[in-house]
């Protein structure tokens, strides 16, 4: 079985194309040049040279000793909270910039649902010197302010959506009129992988990078380059397609998806789509999406803003479908109790989103002998107001 996409952009039964016609010459022009302009030479010298002194790739692998003891195993982090901005979103979004630019580009549109996206374009943007408009719903601003005012500085417009529930859709929504009216000088940079194809492709083989490094990082550790499990938390999915790519074809690397049960998967308040999630169609792609009878979009719910999202990427949707990736669900308070233990055993303040992962820990029942690889998706800098408040309250 091919867990990669086919010609037609599909992952088994999920992915494709579904955008209205005004849409399509865009998503076209992507498609048909997007593998040649991103293998060509000048552009790979191009990414790799700035992943390296912009963003500070490779980032370590790191074998967490005292974590490793606790739980009577040997776990790696993968450490994308090293990178610049905070997280692994700035793979993407340069990978996307540099593609924008050689396709003679001049403005950068893109949404954000916590912000985190949005910043990471704004930056790229302005290392590019381009135009940035990033669409966000008026309560994720509200909600997010800190974010809104890191994307202003950095130079980049943000738009209020003001319709809707005035969150992360209503943002897609606004940012894909934008781009029907500017077919011509515009590129919407998606901050997953998420849309239509070839989005979900193109952003998964930019994340990739989390998995070459960490081949080549680990067979220098143990003399292996492949762990017993990859863990990595889903959103959309970005940081866990990356860390899974390179180990697809290898069943005997098992990978794991964190998704967020929020209050709990009954509880109404969640956002664990392959437990809650039907075929549907969100964002321009078939995928697992979290919906009513009549195919209303069901507002998700996780105290991590990055894992709030109705669905996943449809190649995520096809893992969990043909079982080559397991999901498990983590509620908050598992995620938080994980995210505490980090900082104690550790020192390394997590990003919520990605104590999901490492909350996966205790359901794993690992051997003594069995390597562990986290992909520490990005820093928990920006939940401390969070961490603060229930770390009060456990006292
Ligand atoms: C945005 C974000 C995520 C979720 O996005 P994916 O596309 O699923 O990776 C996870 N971790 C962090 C730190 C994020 O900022």
């Amino acid at each position: 079985m091919s867990y990669q996409v086919n010609e037609k952009g599909y992952y088994g039964n999920f992915g494709g194309a579904f955008i209205p016609e005004m849409l399509y010459p865009n998503v076209e022009e992507l498609r048909e040049k997007y593998l040649d302009i991103m293998y060509e030479k000048s552009f790979q010298n191009e990414l790799k040279g700035l992943l390296r002194d912009y963003v500070g790739r490779p980032s370590p692998l790191y074998y967490a000793e005292r974590l490793s003891e606790h739980y009577n195993t040997k776990i790696y982090l993968k450490r994308e909270d090293l990178n610049h901005t905070g997280a692994h979103k700035i793979n993407n979004t340069l990978g996307q910039i540099l593609l924008a630019k050689r396709l003679g580009k001049t403005r950068i549109i893109a949404e954000t649902g916590a912000g985190q996206h949005g910043v990471a374009t704004a930056t790229v943007c302005a290392l590019m010197g381009l135009t940035c408009i990033v669409y966000m719903g008026e309560v994720d601003m509200e909600r997010q302010a800190p974010n809104v005012a890191r994307m202003k500085l950095l130079g980049a417009k943000v738009i209020p959506a003001t319709s809707g529930s005035r969150t992360l859709k209503d943002a897609t929504n606004e940012a894909i009129r934008d781009w029907i009216n500017n077919p011509v000088d515009t590129y919407y940079i998606i901050g997953s992988v998420v849309g239509p194809h070839p989005y979900p492709d193109m952003v998964a083989r930019f994340q990739s990078v989390i998995s070459e490094e960490i081949k080549k990082q680990l067979k220098e550790k143990t003399g292996n380059e492949n762990p017993d499990y990859v863990i990595a938390c889903v959103g959309g999915g970005s940081n866990a397609a990356g860390a899974f790519y390179h180990y697809l074809d290898n069943k005997d690397v098992k990978l794991i998806a964190a998704e967020a049960a929020g209050k709990g998967i009954e509880s109404g308040h969640s956002a664990a789509t392959s437990v809650l999630g039907k075929p549907g169609i969100i964002h321009g792609s078939k995928t697992l999406l979290m919906q009513t009878e009549d195919g209303q979009i069901i507002e998700p719910y996780s105290i991590s803003a990055g894992l709030d999202y109705p669905g996943v990427g449809p190649q995520h949707a096809h893992l969990f479908e043909s079982g080559r990736a397991q999901f498990g669900s983590i509620t908050d308070e598992e995620a938080l109790k994980a995210a505490y233990l980090l900082c104690k055993l550790e020192g390394i303040i997590p990003a919520l989103e990605s104590a999901h992962a490492l909350a996966y820990l205790e359901k794993l029942n690992a051997k003594k002998e069995d390597v562990i690889v986290i992909n520490l998706s990005g820093r928990g800098d920006k939940d401390l107001a969070t961490y603060i408040k229930f770390n009060e309250q456990a006292q």
